[in-house]
């Protein structure tokens, strides 16, 4: 396989985490010490340079006992109040496990549309981007409290797949109760484990349909789905048994898991679909000057275009001409049509002054950036 990531060498990991793994179920307490065991775990990964964000679900089990909620099914409304209480003991106890290994927690909750929608998807991800340049670590969960069912990712795993192809990760860890896919469920005889998955085909759907547990929100089905998700964005997942102190440290040392594997890395499944999927809603002409910047890899930086034509909000796809009127490259445009019109062929110092707000130095961000041809 031309690509194989391993844990040790991924650069940008999300650590998705389930409530029975950080909640004791019976007396809806966190469970500390295997918290802090894995904040040990993502404090070497850190020191081996990686950045790290955290999909932490939990927030309705640490909540739903302080409201008085006995039973665990409860009405939409009810989960929502009990996530609203949850979230801040979920908060504060990463706060506190990451701060015990000189590390900042940075709570981040989001909406579907903050990953559907071009706009949103693009702040989240500056916001994200930010974070992680400090070396503080994302905290992240769903909005419960206003997310209401036909708009919410409903489980986690879907959420941390969303969030890993969202700030191109190459790595997504998933804890479960569970190590991984196996043919049919892990109690039946003749149950099998499956190590490696390279591609989500019909068979493999099959087994996680048939290897479901009753535990959490996802079973094996929705991270097989997960999967599916971190694979197209060139992300590697790996699911492992969270019910094990230092849970990541275990799979590095060779702990039983099941990897997915992707055929390409994040940065070339993203610019394969800005180059492939996107129809450009509007074209930037840029002089001699930015094209020569574009083709040895720099951002578009407002001062190099000429023109701007099209009907294009901030996040489309647009095409960017050379003075001869030939398509150099594509892109994701940081500012929509009449924005761009405005700050063309200025200065990124005089934004500010020219929109009244303080907007991304870059028309088009490297990142968002394919050149013709490559
Ligand atoms: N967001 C939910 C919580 O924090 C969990 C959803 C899930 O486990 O998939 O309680």
């Amino acid at each position: 396989m031309s690509h194989t990531l391993k844990i040790e060498t991924a650069k940008r990991i999300v650590v998705k985490i389930g409530s029975s793994l950080l909640v004791d179920m019976q007396s809806g307490k966190l469970r500390e010490d295997w918290l802090n065991s894995l904040s040990a775990d993502i404090a070497d990964l850190k020191r081996g340079g990686a950045d790290i964000a955290i999909v932490s679900s939990g927030a309705i089990a640490l909540g739903r006992r302080v409201l008085g909620f006995k039973q665990t099914r409860m009405k939409l409304e009810e989960s929502q109040a009990a996530a609203a209480v949850g979230q801040v003991a979920l908060a504060h106890a990463w706060q506190k496990a990451l701060a015990s290994e000189q590390m900042i927690a940075a709570q981040v909750l989001l909406t579907l549309n903050d990953t559907e929608e071009r706009r949103r998807y693009l702040n989240a991800r500056s916001t994200i981007a930010a974070l992680l340049a400090r070396g503080a670590v994302p905290v992240i969960n769903e909005n419960d409290t206003v997310a209401t069912s036909e708009i919410r990712y409903g489980d986690n795993d879907r959420l941390a797949a969303r969030v890993a192809s969202m700030i191109s990760a190459d790595c997504l860890v998933v804890l479960s109760d569970v190590d991984g896919l196996y043919t049919k469920s892990p109690e039946d005889s003749g149950a099998q484990h499956i190590g490696l998955v390279t591609e989500i085909t019909s068979a493999i759907t099959g087994m996680a349909g048939q290897s479901s547990t009753d535990v959490g929100t996802g079973g094996m089905e929705t991270k097989v789905k997960a999967a599916r998700i971190a694979m197209n964005a060139g992300a590697a997942m790996v699911i492992a048994s969270g019910r094990v102190p230092n849970p990541i440290r275990q799979v590095i040392d060779g702990a039983r898991c099941t990897w997915f594997q992707p055929g390409a890395s994040p940065a070339a499944a993203r610019k394969r679909w800005i180059a492939g999927t996107l129809d450009p809603l509007g074209r930037l002409k840029v002089d001699d000057g930015a094209s020569k910047a574009l083709s040895s890899g720099r951002s578009l930086l407002p001062a190099g275009v000429v023109s701007v034509e099209g009907r294009f909000a901030k996040g489309d796809a647009v095409a960017i001409l050379n003075s001869a009127n030939e398509e150099i490259a594509r892109g994701l445009v940081a500012y929509d049509v009449e924005e761009a019109s405005k700050i063309a062929g200025r200065k990124s110092a005089e934004i500010e002054d020219i929109l009244g707000y303080r907007g991304r130095d870059e028309l088009i961000h490297r990142d968002d950036l394919v050149l013709k041809g490559t």
